[in-house]
């Protein structure tokens, strides 16, 4: 395993077109039964105000741990759910988990803060997409104020109907929030026309700051944008001070990343709200 060998090595053995279908096809083979034998858990990582050092949010994300495979990241599953159909079952069980969780929290006066759920494409897509949201919103109580949903730019900006889709939605009461923003398809003539509430700059922004001052820029454009159209800014994968005190600078004061906290167990989560200002 070329990491293995230590250092910054670039070396990597790609696999062949052969074995990445042989691994996709046991993947599928393997998540089909993933939810049925409990294989399945979220995550939760905290959005800080940084302002006021208070926890804002949780953005909840799916983990895989198979007993042959062991732990697969969302970035290798979530793409075969997608392909093969399994993301509307996968999606639902981590949309009704993560309210299921908020509300316990809520009602165990634990944190009372809005937990974010991504959504892939085929399930923005779904026909169903709300009434499946708003059963679960009913099954567990959760107070529809209390829920964000995530999608990426490039599932919304050039789909006929999406306004629709996304009015729709918001007529439940939950938030909208563009995940990634800056790296998908983006027009920002469509931005001001979408009934959304939340940007969240992806992290490579974040990340480049540092060495490259278009990244700053980009950051600082989405930020006064987003101030202008009123909608709330997140900045993902913050790791350093430095980046918060860059963040800062430019106006933006929510933040997610491993600074903070990794993504953590619900059963973290009283300790985490007890370190910050919440509790
Ligand atoms: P995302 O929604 O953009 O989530 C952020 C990813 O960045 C997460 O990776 C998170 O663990 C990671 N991250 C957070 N802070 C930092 C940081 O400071 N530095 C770095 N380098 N990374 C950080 P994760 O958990 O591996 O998830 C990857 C992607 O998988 C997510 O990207 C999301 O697109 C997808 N995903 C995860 N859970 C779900 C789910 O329940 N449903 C769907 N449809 N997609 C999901
Ligand atoms: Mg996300
Ligand atoms: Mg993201
Ligand atoms: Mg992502």
């Amino acid at each position: 395993h070329a990491k293995s060998l230590g250092g910054n090595c670039c070396q990597t053995f790609e696999p062949s077109f052969q074995e990445k279908m042989q691994l996709r096809m046991t993947i599928e083979r393997h998540l089909r039964k993933a939810i049925e034998l409990n294989e399945l858990s979220l995550h939760y990582q905290p959005q800080i105000d940084t302002l006021n050092g208070r926890i804002v949010g949780f953005e909840c994300l799916v983990r895989w741990d198979n007993s042959e495979l062991g732990r697969v990241s969302p970035a290798t599953f979530i793409p075969v759910a997608e392909e093969t159909g399994l993301i509307y079952d996968i999606g639902e069980w981590a949309l009704r988990e993560g309210c299921l969780q908020n509300k316990r929290w809520q009602d165990e006066g634990i944190i009372h803060v809005p937990v974010a759920v991504n959504l892939s494409p085929s399930q923005f897509y779904d026909q169903k997409l709300k009434e499946r949201i708003e059963s679960v919103l009913a099954e567990t109580g959760l107070d529809p104020a209390y829920l964000v949903l995530e999608i990426t730019e490039g599932m919304t900006m050039h789909v006929q109907g999406s306004i629709a889709a996304l009015k729709d939605l918001k007529a439940l009461g939950v938030s909208i929030a563009i995940d990634d923003f800056g790296i998908g398809y983006s027009s920002l003539s469509y931005l001001k026309e979408f009934p959304i509430d939340k940007l969240k700059i992806d992290q490579s922004f974040v990340r480049g700051m540092k060495d490259h001052p278009i990244n700053t820029a980009i950051v600082h454009a989405v930020q006064s944008m987003a101030s202008c159209l009123g909608l709330d800014v997140i900045a993902e994968g913050v790791e350093t001070e430095e980046q918060v005190e860059m963040l800062t600078e430019l106006g933006c004061r929510t933040m997610q990343g491993y600074l903070f906290s990794f993504p953590i167990v619900a059963a973290q989560v009283p300790e985490l709200s007890r370190n910050y200002a919440n509790v």
